[in-house]
């Protein structure tokens, strides 16, 4: 069965989203019902579609896959009741390969059945030579079930050799390029794996005698687990009753490249990455913004909520009051109501509202996460204008996002990306606002921790969506036309 679903924010498709979360239990009863729960915080990073695999000694594996939001599905205890046993593993995803509004088929986690026993995977990323694969995979006899990148990683260990799950995984990812952290398990293992250049975030917590694994660390904190550490980029670790937390390293070693959106936007401002709160980060990124980019105003506002640590930083550091110049209607879901032609008019409207005692007369800055169309930016500045602001000033937390993300992030085409076709001056007057200024590169990784700024030689992150310089060629849209950025 399939149905079309609505996108996930019908009054706001001008933020690169996040595809995915991943969350995985062993050694606690009901290990589905954490999973629910860890995959409810980590609903930011996919709201489209959630999916549920455990297994149960007696009773073999068990799964459901379900459109919407989690706390819509996976709370019913007659639907939990169908996933018993001590382990079990989660999903959450918006779509990223396979189409969008997609088919209930391609709701992960997939499943299949080996000579060995049984193995589910959950992915998070973006398999970026899956065409390829899926084309040879299919040649040699594989019937897929799914439109998703992530099949192909059944495909390939349902063909590899190898004597085990764990190992055929291992031969499965090697030929594998892109981004990926991936949960899985068998009958008796939990599985986490992050790809070489750990791209896409993992962790390993602790919750008595269980072990998780989260994409982020505020879902730990949901269940009570203990954050551990996270999953090393390039590492698998097997987790089973038997033998406890073993850990290997089966890629070549390379020099890791993390997402340094996730720092920005994507993960929740109470996780912890490389050591510390994303919401300590988010606040340096505005306080470099400010040393930056100063300017005359009365006020600092965020465009919440991703905007909010970045304007507190901006205030902090530039002596400005912060105000919530903007509220935010923080029951604006899906469900809430049809976007017809009239209601979408209202456009940010629906969620957006400017606290106008607050903001008349004043000259205004307004901090915001990141422009990707500019759609929001110039409704969000007409909006202010019209509650009588004097002055308009952006300062965006992240630099230009002139290029598409290819591991696992849902961007728009390069020619709609406002930063592919215009200069920052060319942008603050497309915007019309008084002044537009972005975090410099060097500026968002001093802000991340690095003091010295970017190595612009062995870059420490992964920046492409700045800077044009893909860590993983991305090869099948290379083959489709894509052109990678000039060398300079
Ligand atoms: S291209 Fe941008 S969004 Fe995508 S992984 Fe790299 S930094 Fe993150």
């Amino acid at each position: 069965m399939s149905r079309e679903m609505p996108p996930a924010h019908p009054f706001d498709d001008d933020k690169l989203k996040e595809e995915c979360g991943i969350f995985g239990v062993i050694g606690l009863t009901d290990a589905a019902n954490f999973v629910a729960l860890g995959l409810h915080a980590l609903q930011h990073r996919g709201q489209e579609a959630g999916g549920i695999v455990s297994h149960d000694p007696e009773l073999g594996f068990n799964s459901v896959r379900r459109f919407g939001y989690v706390r819509d599905n996976f709370t019913r205890q007659s639907l939990m009741e169908t996933l018993p046993g001590p382990l079990a593993i989660g999903h959450v995803r918006y779509s990223t390969a396979g189409a969008k509004g997609a088919a209930i088929r391609d709701v992960q986690p997939f499943f299949g059945e080996f000579s060995m026993g049984g193995a589910a995977i959950a992915h998070n990323g973006n398999i970026t030579n899956a065409n390829a694969l899926r084309r040879e995979l299919i040649e040699r006899g594989s019937i897929f079930q799914s439109g998703s990148d992530s099949e192909c990683i059944i495909h390939l260990m349902a063909r590899s050799l190898q004597r085990n799950i764990p190992e055929r995984m291992e031969d499965a990812l090697r030929r594998v390029e892109g981004a990926f952290s991936v949960v899985a398990m068998t009958r008796s293992e939990l599985i986490g794996v992050r790809d070489p250049l750990g791209v896409r975030p993992l962790v390993l917590g602790q919750l008595g005698e269980g072990w998780v694994l989260s994409s982020e660390t505020c879902a730990l904190d949901i269940i009570g687990a203990t954050f551990v550490r996270e999953i090393e980029p390039g590492e698998m670790v097997v987790i089973s009753a038997r033998h406890g937390v073993e850990s290997h390293f089966p890629f070549r070693r390379q020099q890791p490249r993390f997402c340094i959106f996730e720092h920005v936007y994507f993960s929740r401002p109470d996780s912890i990455i490389g050591g510390r709160s994303v919401y300590e980060t988010r606040h340096q990124i505005g306080v470099e913004l400010a040393r930056e980019a100063p300017v005359e105003a009365d006020l600092v506002c965020p465009v919440p909520d991703s905007g909010t640590p970045a304007a507190i930083g901006y205030s902090h550091e530039s002596g400005i009051p912060y105000a919530m110049g903007i509220i935010r209607n923080q029951y604006m879901g899906r469900t809430f109501i049809e976007p017809t032609e009239q209601i979408r008019n209202m456009g940010v409207r629906l969620k957006l509202n400017v606290n106008r005692a607050l903001i008349k007369g004043k000259r205004v800055i307004l901090v915001d996460d990141s422009v990707v169309r500019g759609t929001t930016s110039r409704k969000i500045k007409e909006m202010i204008l019209d509650a009588g602001a004097r002055e308009v000033h952006f300062r965006i937390a992240s630099p230009p996002t002139a290029w598409p993300c290819f591991y696992g992030v849902d961007t728009p085409q390069r020619e709609k990306l406002l930063a592919a076709t215009m200069s920052e001056d060319e942008m603050r007057e497309h915007l019309a606002v008084d002044s537009l200024r972005f975090i410099s590169l060097d500026g968002l990784y001093r802000a991340v921790g690095e003091a010295g700024g970017r190595n612009a030689k062995c870059p420490q992150y992964c920046d492409a969506c700045f800077s044009g310089e893909y860590p993983v060629a991305p090869s099948d849209m290379i083959e489709k036309g894509f052109e990678l950025k000039a060398a300079e």
